[in-house]
């Protein structure tokens, strides 16, 4: 036989590191080691009782048919009702698509708009889909390094110096995933004021964690700020994180009807529409009661606190106070070049969080999957009692570097 030769566009890419890390977090807890799992991105609670009768509600409807492209009339008018809610402005059933996931929205909005050499600005750390998603889709990804000094966020200078002739789109992560940062609305129309200018470039505004904040304020997304630009904002959520549906696969955009059309295009003839029990879920967790947010949240924010204090509190490691989703980016700069108890020079980040979890049994993820070393993102998306044991076995295992 010979040999599997996979198409160019899968040697492009690397499978997702954060999925990986979860099958080495498997992979040891069933060889019978007990591991302080902080790479989680999920959330820990389960589906809310109301969205999960819903569910069943609708199996016992019979609805359990393909769908329209664009979704039940339900979710179409969750949709439309949760944009308005967010952005402040009125989409109509033409700019918005539903999809399995926003992971698999955001790739068909690549699929749909990216040539070979098209280029895709992605503020560093980013997501670590996005720059394989980009290369899958045959475009060419340009990371634009934003460090602790600007809260690890995109300034307009730096946003200038990277657009180019090729540049199709910009990705905005807020909150951002690995680092937690939000934008700000003047951060946003500094960015805006910069777009103005370059009239054919997109925005892809990933707003997947925009519930989870731990301000007073709702956080306000670029269509939110720059009306003026809606007409080239995709603005793509999902309900994976806000109510604790990550297995239910939903997700879903709002941007100009051009583009929705496309994407929905493509999705006709790839998976036609998301489930249409997962469908019927996501609108009951759209129009329901949002008290499972506000509670979620607070646990979160009590967490935070307790992990980014006990962080800080070991020498060696920085940590800056996340503003969302439930993430920190954790500075390990003091550690690099240090020496274990057995002999091996740390000399990345990689290094540190492979001894992380062989001399403290605790998993969290290298600065080099998202961009920007020398970091590892914690997830605090896991129980207190979890995150004040790791700390103590992180502090534990740093102070035995020499
Ligand atoms: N964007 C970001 C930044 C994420 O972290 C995730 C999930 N890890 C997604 C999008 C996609 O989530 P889902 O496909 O579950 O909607």
């Amino acid at each position: 036989m010979p040999e599997f030769v996979p198409a160019s566009r899968v040697t492009r890419i690397k499978s997702s590191p954060s999925v990986a890390a979860a099958a080495r977090v498997r992979e040891l807890k069933a060889e019978g080691r007990r591991i302080l799992d902080l790479t989680v991105g999920e959330p820990d609670f389960d589906t809310p009782q109301h969205i999960k009768d819903a569910a069943t509600a609708a199996i016992g409807r019979g609805e359990t048919k393909y769908t329209s492209v664009t979704g039940t009339p339900e979710l179409q008018k969750a949709v439309l009702q949760t944009l308005q809610r967010k952005t402040g402005l009125q989409y109509t059933p033409a700019e918005i698509t539903i999809g399995g996931g926003g992971k698999q929205v955001i790739f068909t909005a690549f699929m749909a708009t990216l040539d070979q050499g098209d280029e895709v600005v992605i503020p560093a750390p980013y997501w670590v889909s996005y720059p394989d998603m980009v290369l899958a889709n045959e475009g060419t990804p340009v990371i634009v390094s934003c460090g602790e000094d600007t809260g690890f966020k995109l300034t307009p200078e730096a946003l200038a110096g990277a657009l180019t002739e090729r540049t199709r789109w910009v990705i905005l992560n807020t909150p951002s995933n690995p680092t937690g940062a939000v934008y700000s609305r003047e951060e946003l129309a500094g960015l805006a004021a910069v777009l103005k200018d370059h009239p054919a470039v997109y925005v892809l505004t990933d707003e997947i964690y925009d519930e989870i904040h731990f301000g007073e304020e709702r956080i306000a997304g670029m269509v939110a700020v720059a009306p003026e630009l809606k007409d080239r904002v995709l603005v793509t959520n999902g309900v994976s994180k806000a109510y604790a549906m990550t297995g239910w696969r939903l997700g879903y955009a709002g941007g100009p009807a051009p583009l929705v059309a496309a994407i929905n295009k493509l999705q006709s003839q790839m998976s036609s529409c998301p489930s249409s029990i997962s469908q019927a879920a996501a609108a009951a967790a759209l129009t329901g009661d949002q008290g499972f947010v506000r509670e979620s949240v607070d646990v979160y924010r009590e967490r935070r606190n307790a992990a980014v204090a006990g962080l800080n509190a070991v020498k060696g490691l920085q940590c800056a106070t996340p503003d969302g989703a439930f993430y920190a980016y954790v500075n390990c700069a003091g550690v690099i070049g240090k020496t274990t108890p057995d002999g091996r020079q740390i000399t990345n980040d990689e290094d540190f969080t492979l001894y992380l979890l062989e001399a403290a049994s605790v998993a969290v993820i290298q600065g080099s999957a998202y961009g920007l070393s020398p970091y590892f993102r914690i997830s605090y998306a896991t129980g207190l009692p979890v995150i004040e044991e790791s700390v103590a076995a992180i502090e534990k295992a740093v102070t035995a570097l020499a």
